[in-house]
């Protein structure tokens, strides 16, 4: 693409001018000729035909009718002010509403004349009416329009009268320039060949203004594989590059200290998907190169038993280990488990915190150096440059959404050869999801909970129904168990959020006299936050009103009830992972969702299906259908930032594939776009002329430059 054509500010462009521009630029992020064509509309209406208002019924989509208003009158007061205009398709009647813009609306249309109107129509007391439609002049000399994008505005642009028309009348615009139709390739000639794709002016013009579904179709096509081929290509460089330089430590043995913990100490029987994954860890580290594996299971599935079991093969193999979990408590708690575990064997396990004193941690840097401590537990603390190993072979990180890509990075530089890395997540991520978020990461997964377990009953209440809550948390109380309650985060406004959440804690004090409370909150200190998690762990507080803080890992096997307002807020998986904080113990356990009255129906589809199953993966499959995994916690939190356009990982699975295809083939045929030097044997290989691998270099620039350094995706 000619680097100056897209890049031309929107201004320029004819019929937009400076105001305009603003608004294109404050409101809809659209700044350049190109960001205008990314602009995809989001739907298609049928401009090919005129209705007549007999022909209305029931629900329809937006269409035209053509006639002419008989007469306009204004009615009501204030509020309720509204702008109405009596028009005819020349048989029968009905209504044009306007409620704002009401002053600039009466100069503009006249009785009598011809229009065009169009909209949605609805109905209102069984007559016929149309609020706020596009409005033309008719002009006999001009067809009838075809198929018309749509596209998303805001509040901001309706108000100031930018409408569907401001944005289409620039598309127009900008499509008839005569450098658009000789805009340059984004894609290499060979890809677009293989695959018989529509150039780049064809697809982002059929887009913009269909001519014919398939050829839509096919332009929808091409621009999702090209969002998503470079994103494959830029994973899949880094790497390649990794396994092309890194090598891993050989774990060839399994010795002492795995075969007697097993054998003698393991304190129960290992589900046969625990079994199945340590063998895939097993494989993986005896080959040489350094294991990257993610480790997914449901909350409560036993990862820290595989993990602990990891790092025995670790030590039978003369290394080090790590934990590292993203908050103190969390540490704190796995310290404890390992530990335990590990003094039956022999084994030296430390923890090493923010609020580990100077001595202790002055030991811990020795031991860790000596080799005497076997195990290190520990937060982000175990990421300073202090913290020193004698061998470390195996880095386990709990709950990877909490860190960045970059920490991860920063595990392996503790030592010559970077140690093995093992990813433990509870959000269950699909797997086209997975391939593409974690790039070149082995997914493991554990999906069987270990026996016994008992269901938690999920509940669906609304205000109406808070006595029975209370009474039911009231029951749990006086036997002797805890609750939580969660607050969502509600507004972007840090203030208006903690006052929803002080005044749910209020109401809870209220309701709950004489009960000891704790109250945590993300911008609590860290220091007063552990204060009032700890007082919970301990029991010593029976209820605790919280924000998603607590989604985090927390283990209170005497929590049995777990109360989410707002319920309708949150992601599924997120409330699955809160969800997953009760019912730890051998009690009966409850999760309540408490919602709006009235929902909207997919919410109520979605909040559905958390009463109907508990199974994670179908949870965070429902979630990524129904909402996009741009929404997915996992997707933002690990800092890839996934500003798909057009594509979308839950729904183009079959694109994901091909691009992903593309991706490898091309690299195999052009070892040098990941620095690496020797030519990959592949059959399906793509050589690029130079021209190609000049688009190559210049979209990954474009697109990549300023965002995550994808060379630390571990
Ligand atoms: P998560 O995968 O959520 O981290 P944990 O590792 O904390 O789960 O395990 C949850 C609980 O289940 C712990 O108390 C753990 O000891 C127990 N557990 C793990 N594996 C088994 C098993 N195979 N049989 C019985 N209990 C198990
Ligand atoms: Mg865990």
């Amino acid at each position: 693409m000619s680097r100056n054509f897209a890049e031309t500010e929107i201004k320029f462009l004819k019929g937009v001018g400076e105001v305009r521009a603003k608004l294109f630029a404050s409101e809809l992020g659209v700044c350049t000729f190109r960001d205008l064509l990314d602009y995809f509309p989001f739907r298609y209406v049928d401009r090919s035909k005129f209705y007549h208002i007999r022909e209305l019924q029931g629900d329809m989509p937006m269409l035209q009718i053509k006639g002419h208003f008989l007469n306009f009158s204004t009615e009501g007061e204030g509020k309720t002010k509204r702008y109405r205009g009596a028009f005819t398709d020349g048989s029968f009647m009905m209504d044009v509403v306007w409620f704002s813009g009401i002053k600039r609306i009466s100069e503009m249309y006249r009785p009598m004349k011809e229009y065009v109107l169009f909209g949605k129509p609805t109905q209102y007391k069984g007559y016929w009416q149309m609020a706020h439609p596009e409005i033309d002049e008719y002009n006999p000399e001009r067809p009838p329009a075809g198929f018309q994008g749509v596209y998303s505005l805001t509040e901001g642009t309706r108000k100031r009268g930018f409408g569907q028309r401001t944005i289409q009348t620039a598309v127009a615009n900008l499509l008839s320039l005569p450098a658009f139709a000789s805009m340059g390739e984004t894609l290499p000639r060979e890809v677009i060949e293989r695959y018989k794709f529509p150039s780049l002016s064809e697809a982002y013009s059929e887009l913009h203004r269909p001519t014919d579904p398939t050829k839509l179709q096919r332009a929808r096509e091409r621009m999702k594989f090209e969002e998503l081929f470079y994103l494959e290509l830029q994973i899949l460089r880094y790497s390649k590059r990794r396994s092309y330089q890194l090598t891993g430590h050989v774990f060839g043995r399994i010795g002492e200290y795995f075969n007697r913990y097993y054998t003698e100490c393991i304190p129960f029987e290992l589900t046969g998907a625990q079994k199945r994954v340590l063998k895939e860890i097993r494989a993986d580290m005896r080959t040489g190169r350094q294991m990257n594996r993610l480790l997914q299971g449901d909350v409560g599935s036993g990862k820290t038993m595989v993990a602990f079991m990891s790092m025995l093969m670790s030590a039978d193999n003369g290394f080090q280990s790590c934990l590292m979990a993203p908050t103190e408590i969390l540490a704190g708690q796995h310290y404890e488990t390992i530990r335990e575990w590990g003094e039956k064997i022999g084994l030296k396990v430390a923890l090493l915190t923010g609020s580990t004193r100077a001595k202790a941690r002055r030991e811990i840097h020795a031991g860790l150096l000596s080799g005497e401590i076997h195990i290190i537990v520990g937060t982000h603390a175990l990421l300073e440059e202090k913290v020193e190993f004698k061998n470390l072979g195996l880095a386990v990180i709990d709950e990877q959404h909490r860190f960045g890509v970059a920490q991860r990075a920063k595990m392996w530089g503790k030592g010559k050869i970077p140690p093995h890395v093992l990813v433990m997540t509870a959000t269950p991520i699909p797997r086209t999801l997975a391939m593409t978020v974690y790039g070149d990461l082995e997914v493991s997964v554990i999906d069987e909970l270990p026996p016994g377990r008992k269901p938690i009953e999920t509940w669906l209440r609304s205000d109406a129904n808070r006595g029975e809550v209370n009474r039911h948390i009231w029951r749990q109380l006086q036997e002797g168990r805890q609750i939580y309650i969660v607050y969502p985060l509600i507004h972007e406004n840090e203030k208006l959020n903690l006052k929803s959440l002080e005044e749910g804690l209020e109401r809870t004090r209220e309701t709950f006299r004489d009960v000891e409370i704790s109250f945590v909150h993300g911008k609590m200190k860290p220091a007063e936050k552990d204060f009032q998690m700890q007082k919970f762990v301990e029991g010593k507080s029976r209820i605790m009103v919280a924000t998603t803080v607590i989604e985090v890992g927390v283990n209170v096997p005497n929590a049995t009830v777990m109360v989410i307002e707002n319920a309708e807020r949150f992601g599924l998986s997120q409330l699955h992972q809160l969800r997953g904080r009760v019912g730890r113990g051998a009690d009966r356990s409850w999760c309540i969702l408490m919602s709006k009255e009235k929902l909207a129906a997919t919410t109520k589809q979605r909040l559905g299906i958390m009463t109907e199953t508990s199974d994670g993966f179908l949870i965070s499959e429902a979630d990524m259908k129904l909402r996009g995994p741009g929404d997915m916690e996992g997707t933002q939190q690990s800092g890839i930032a996934f500003d798909l356009k057009i594509a979308n990982l839950a729904k183009d699975g079959q694109i994901v594939q091909a691009a992903r295809t593309a991706a490898e083939d091309v690299l195999a045929g052009n070892p040098q776009i990941a620095g690496v030097a020797e030519p990959m044997d592949r059959s399906t290989a793509l050589r690029l002329e130079n021209a190609s691998l000049q688009i190559l270099a210049t979209e990954l620039k474009r697109r990549f430059e300023k965002k995550v350094d994808w060379s630390l995706i571990s």
